[in-house]
């Protein structure tokens, strides 16, 4: 039915303008006169409605010249043929009259502070017409101390107007409820947790309070500063897959502060700590400035880049002329950009001449891309994050979102927290737990025997949509036929989790009108990976959740880049856009497209890379971005495979213990120094704008691959991100529209067709192979469950704390390292008791590989016989006792199951509050 749009009229001050259903007075008025042109206090775009200051205060009228009446048009919703007066002699009084108040209990030099320039009361009062107070100033709240306990976080409550804006925050953007209002009438104040200091309270420090302060009352410790600013620019995090929009302060060439945009439509003004204030990092004095060669005496010279280059082309030209270009190898980064990794495989295939390219997706989500693309053809998030607030159930298989996708994880929080039924399929209590209607609490490592009773479990039930699967998929009958002979009750054993569990879990989200899931590392990390991500994918499918709002498989993608590096073709088996390279069509397609042969032979995926160096077969490794020697599993194997190498190039930030093992030491530029794009977990490529200049002696990894294809003589034109990004368009049919004008601020979800027309939901008519395929596969025990036992009877399990960022380089350089210092061991206290094990005690964990210090935890987070820690410090350095253990399809580590012991070694008392949270 066409509407008739005299019904979406209303007049603001006689001039009529459209309204959009559902909008209130104040987003109305927003829209059509700007932002502020009605001042407000306890109103703030990212926040609900409130309605408590009435700064906001229209007179409204149903005829123009109807009866008037005073309403807060932040809360009133419109109608239409609707008269609002903003600036009637009645509002204008009011307005003047609430702020004159606020004002008599704040302190008054705020009214002419010059440094409070982020200052809205003073910016409302000025647009009011205040200039004094004729009150006696009141001294309700004017004596709060100031704490100032945090690295991060402060508040100055003094200067509190009570609008709320702080706990509203708290409670509808991160979801924590630290902030309250504490008292009534005059005695009413903010207070953390149980009216202690930040450092004490249960906050999480994501920033969204300091960001909805009017005031300052509650601010960050960099906030105050950004007045100095003379530039913001507009980025995207380098942490995590989530891509949060960043607005960075800068003056001259210093980073001041990072605020969340209101409109960024990934993260909506919110961020986690490592994207507002982890950003320190960028010019530690630890950076590496100049490039470095490795003398015979095994010490590092500094060089200068002409050197550096000299150096490389002469070693890698004489590897690959005495061994041939298979003896080389490179290694991508998920921190980079598209264009970066674009242009690293783009040397190591069309210079090199080998295969041999891949990226740390391999020790992820390699198993994520490759099942999905077998069971749908593509492998990525089917749908959006704007999906969640369509899902009517919610299952999040091995992931840990409020810690690993923190963004993400809130907006999930916040869902549920509105009646929405979670399913969580973990062997922890992670923090979303006490949150979730079931929580399958498996023994790691049997993933695939939970599924498959899931699976059945929704077929005993009469819920699968045969429908769908009759029109869209096929191999059902494999599939069913495989589910109908499981023995459930031998599968209860093997997972430890009751059928009964199992089918109530299975069956809310099988009836549920749309059921989206979540996957993690918790999922990929296993010798069944890949397999598991198809039994996801299965589910998804036998439900009929694909191809509509608020269903679909969707990993949560840990690092910034790592669906890009592996889109952009940093993978032994497929080149850029995702074509195999055994393929001769595909071969001659790039061969024509570069203008050099393309390589022939398989590539070495990364752990094949490590055995090959050891048997002397790969002699050059180049490694751009990644600290293998920290963050891959049995690390004694790794040095060992860094040992063996005749040339190891490493293209750095800052000296890891992975380029300590280097002949040559590229110093790299960070993320704020550099433009490119990356992709994040819903497909979406964002622009990354460099906000400051390169530090000085430091290169944009972009630059340098360029230079290195231009030294190798290959006809590369200089680094521009449009420039790379429109070469990548031309080979990449899923970027075909994108361009660096046409991704904006918020970017594009690929596939992106010509004309920028983008896909928030794929798999919508059909699947990306023709029809959905079901596989079917039987659980199989891995070989460290087999090897759990008398010596190693504990299953460890690891992964990542939202303080820190894998191998920590950079957060380990920020003020995180303050609220977390060290790595920690969780075990069950009756694991612990049995071991004479308490909290803070230094601990000895082993496995076959080695043995490592840590402290305990005794928390029940974890389930007896189970250990779980994460690999952030090179000063315990996990993994090296984690194993080589990998996914039958893809070989990602399986760092989810390690057969370990656990010994005491010496007492010790805990050293910081934010590990004992769950003992
Ligand atoms: Fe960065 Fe991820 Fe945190 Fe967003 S949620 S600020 S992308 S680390």
């Amino acid at each position: 039915m066409v509407q008739d749009l005299s019904t979406l009229t209303a007049f603001i001050d006689g001039e009529p303008h459209r309204f959009e259903t559902g909008d209130t007075l104040l987003n109305f008025i927003d829209r059509h006169k700007g932002r502020g042109f009605v001042p407000t206090l306890c109103d703030a775009p990212q926040l609900e409605p409130y309605g408590a200051c009435r700064v906001c205060s229209v007179e409204v009228a149903l005829q123009a010249d109807g009866p008037r009446r005073v309403v807060a048009s932040c809360h009133t919703p419109i109608a239409p043929g609707m008269h609002i007066y903003t600036e009637s002699q009645k509002v204008r009084r009011l307005r003047k009259n609430i702020v004159e108040l606020v004002l008599t209990d704040h302190p008054l030099d705020c009214l002419t502070c010059e440094v409070s320039g982020n200052c809205e009361l003073q910016t409302v009062a000025a647009k009011v017409g205040i200039r004094g107070v004729r009150y006696p100033a009141g001294a309700n709240h004017l004596d709060r101390a100031k704490d100032r306990s945090h690295p991060y976080m402060t508040s100055e409550l003094s200067k509190c107007i009570n609008c709320s804006r702080c706990v509203r925050a708290c409670d509808e953007i991160q979801g924590q409820h630290v902030l309250s209002m504490h008292g009534r009438g005059f005695n009413a104040k903010i207070i953390k947790g149980l009216d202690q200091s930040f450092a004490d309270s249960e906050c999480v420090s994501c920033g969204a309070c300091a960001q909805a302060c009017p005031t300052s009352a509650i601010s960050d410790v960099f906030f105050s500063k950004s007045i100095e600013a003379t530039k913001k620019t507009r980025t995207v995090c380098t942490y995590c897959g989530v891509g949060c929009n960043l607005n960075v302060a800068t003056k001259g060439n210093e980073v001041l502060s990072i605020q969340a945009p209101v409109d960024a439509e990934v993260n909506h003004a919110h961020t986690c700590l490592k994207g507002r204030f982890a950003f320190k990092f960028y010019n530690h004095k630890d950076r590496l400035r100049k490039p470095l060669i490795r003398q015979s005496d095994g010490s590092f010279k500094e060089s200068t880049w002409d050197e550096a280059y000299d150096h490389i082309v002469a070693n890698l030209t004489r590897i690959k002329n005495e061994h041939g270009g298979n003896a080389v190898a490179g290694i991508s980064s998920a921190r980079c950009t598209n264009e970066e990794n674009y242009l690293m495989q783009k040397f190591i295939r069309h210079v090199m001449g080998t295969n041999n390219i891949d990226c740390c997706a391999r020790v992820c989500h390699s198993p994520t891309a490759w099942g999905m693309q077998k069971s749908f053809g593509t492998g990525a998030a089917t749908n959006s994050y704007e999906d969640i607030e369509h899902t009517r159930c919610v299952m999040v298989i091995g992931a840990n979102p409020t810690e690993g996708h923190p963004v993400t994880g809130a907006r999930l929080k916040q869902h549920i927290m509105k009646g929405t039924p979670l399913i969580v399929i973990d062997p922890r209590k992670i923090e979303l737990v006490p949150y979730a209607k079931h929580h399958l609490q498996l023994r790691p490592g049997t993933n695939v025997a939970l599924l498959n009773m899931f699976a059945r479990c929704i077929l005993d039930a009469g819920l699968v949509k045969t429908e769908f699967v009759r029109k869209r998929c096929e191999n059902w009958e494999e599939f069913e036929n495989g589910l109908k002979a499981l023995d459930l009750a031998e599968l209860e054993k093997i997972t430890g989790v009751a059928v009964e569990t199992v089918r109530a879990a299975a069956i809310e989200y099988a009836s549920a009108e749309a059921a989206m899931s979540f996957h993690g590392l918790g999922v990929t990390e296993h010798e069944q990976g890949a397999k598991t991500v198809m039994l996801i994918s299965n589910i998804a499918m036998m439900t009929g959740n694909i191809g509509r709002p608020g269903v679909g498989v969707n990993p949560l993608r840990g690092q910034n880049n790592v669906q890009g590096a592996a889109d952009m073709g940093c993978q032994p088996h497929q080149g850029a856009g995702y074509f195999e390279m055994n393929d001769l069509d595909v071969q001659k397609r790039y061969t024509d497209f570069y203008g050099t042969p393309a390589p022939t032979e398989p590539g070495w995926k990364i752990p094949q890379m490590f055995d090959a160096a050891i048997e002397g077969k790969l002699k050059a490794l180049w490694l751009m971005g990644e600290d293998v020697v920290q963050t891959d599993p049995d690390a004694h194997h790794v040095r060992h495979a860094m040992e063996s190498l005749d040339f190891l190039v490493v293209q750095e930030i800052f000296m890891t213990e992975t380029a300590k093992y280097a002949h040559v030491i590229l110093p790299a530029s960070s993320f704020l120094e550099k433009s490119g794009t990356f992709t994040n977990a819903e497909r979406r490529v964002q622009r990354v704008n460099a906000t400051v200049k390169p530090l000085e002696g430091t290169k944009p990894d972009g630059q340098i691959m360029c230079e290195i294809l231009q030294r190798f003589g290959f006809p590369q034109a200089d680094y521009t991100p449009d420039g790379v990004l429109a070469e990548i368009a031309k080979i990449v049919p899923f970027f075909k529209g994108a361009t660096w004008e046409n991704l904006g601020d918020q970017g594009l979800q690929w596939p992106i067709k010509e004309g920028g027309i983008d896909t928030q939901i794929m798999h919508q008519e059909q699947f990306a192979r023709g029809k959905g395929h079901f596989h079917y596969f039987d659980w199989k025990e891995s070989t460290e469950l087999k090897t759990n036992g008398a010596e190693f009877p504990f299953i460890l399990t690891t992964g990542r704390i939202l303080e820190h960022y894998n191998c920590g380089t950079m957060t380990r350089r920020t003020g995180n390292s303050e609220i977390v210092v060290q790595d920690y061991l969780s075990l069950n206290p009756a694991d612990a008791q049995r071991k004479s094990i308490r909290t803070g005690d230094r601990v000895r964990l082993s496995s076959a590989r080695g043995e490592v210090e840590l402290e305990a935890r005794v928390t029940d987070e974890v389930k007896p016989g189970i250990l779980y820690t994460t690999f952030h410090f090179p000063e315990a350095m996990v993994n090296n006792v984690t194993g080589q253990g990998c996914d039958a399809d893809t070989m990602c580590p399986e760092y989810k199951v390690i057969a370990a012991d656990v010994e005491f070694v010496s007492a010790g008392k805990p050293k910081k509050k934010r590990m004992m949270e769950m003992v």
